[in-house]
């Protein structure tokens, strides 16, 4: 076996994970996507990490996490996984051009953003649609724009995008967010925050780029047309997980079943983090996750090699 522990996924899962294992002497590997962005290493400000009063940079945490991992051991390389083989003795964990044995799989590779699935919203998808403020959001200096949702990440993204746009509209279906007490407050407070609730996007406008978004009043019906130079979507998540979908138990929404110690209806593979059924998709979780993970692997390889501590 090329190592104990292979570990899909370089985002807060993945990398605790690679934490614990690497501590615990596991043969370690993380690979990690360079095409399926991690959303810890895409958001601007991260508030509520313990430790980090004031706020950090996501990308900032995630190199702090590669470097902590690295320092025990873990080896890290970048490339996409096409699936995982063999599960009788051990794992062979598979990407484009090469392929790694290991006696375990801990499986973190997180979530991406959903789709509203509205007339113009594939076709102007990078020409004023994003899905990603941090990526996009300086692209819209003095402009106004519009963010879709009411969750955590929308009101955040929304708060980002104030520092370069002249008006946020922040569009949200329900008569209240439902984001986290505090973020409602900031947005409240921006003067740059317009918010226009119980109305529905039905549809994006523009030709070569977006010029605005028609809303529905979700009471009346009446439909309206906010105009605006770009549309940005946060109304949920879904798991990066169809390429286990044959090997692993998920429930309707894709998410992988983990029992509390992480491990999944395949005997020798673990998952943890937004990937999977859980209730509170933040990085803290993320992190208890992927410790827990990074401890089951250990106690199923120190097994497996005749070596665990009884
Ligand atoms: C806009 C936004 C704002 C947020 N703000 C906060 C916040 O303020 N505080 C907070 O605690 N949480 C926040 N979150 C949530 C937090 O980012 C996630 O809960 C956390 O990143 C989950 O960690 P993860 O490791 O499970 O997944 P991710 O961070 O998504 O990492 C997944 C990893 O898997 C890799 N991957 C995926 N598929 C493959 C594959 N086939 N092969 C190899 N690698 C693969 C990716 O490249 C990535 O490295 C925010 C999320 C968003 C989207």
């Amino acid at each position: 076996m090329d190592y104990d522990a292979v570990i899909i996924g370089g985002g807060p899962a993945g990398l605790t994970a690679a934490l614990y294992a690497s501590r615990a002497r596991l043969k370690t590997l993380v690979i990690e996507s360079m095409t399926v962005p991690g959303q810890a290493i895409l958001t601007d400000s991260i508030e509520n990490f313990p430790g980090f009063p004031g706020a950090i940079n996501g990308f900032k945490l995630i190199e702090k996490f590669k470097e902590q991992a690295r320092h025990f051991g873990a080896e890290l390389v970048t490339g996409d996984v096409k699936k995982i083989e063999g599960f009788e003795k051990g794992f062979k964990v598979v990407l484009e051009k090469r392929a790694y044995s290991s006696l375990s799989v801990i499986i973190a590779t997180g979530a991406r953003p959903k789709k509203i699935n509205i007339p113009g919203e594939e076709r102007l998808t990078g020409r004023g649609v994003s899905y990603c403020a941090t990526c996009d959001g300086a692209l819209y200096k003095d402009k106004n724009v519009a963010v879709l949702g009411g969750g955590n990440s929308a009101v955040e993204e929304t708060l980002f995008l104030t520092r370069f746009a002249k008006k946020v509209s922040l569009i949200h279906r329900r008569d209240r967010l439902r984001a986290t007490k505090i973020l409602q407050e900031q947005a409240a407070a921006n003067n740059k925050i317009e918010f226009i609730l119980e109305s529905k996007p039905v549809e994006i406008k523009g030709q070569d780029k977006v010029t605005g978004v028609i809303l529905e009043n979700i009471k009346t019906g009446k439909k309206t047309d906010q105009a605006c130079d770009g549309v940005f979507i946060f109304v949920g998540y879904e798991p990066n997980t169809a390429i286990f979908k044959d090997v692993l138990d998920l429930n309707d929404k894709g998410c992988i079943l983990a029992d509390p110690d992480m491990s999944t209806s395949q005997k020798g593979i673990f998952a943890c983090g937004d990937c999977t059924q859980k209730l509170l998709r933040q990085v803290i979780t993320a992190c208890g996750d992927g410790a827990t993970a990074a401890f089951s692997a250990q106690q199923y390889v120190e097994e497996l090699k005749g070596i665990a501590y009884k």
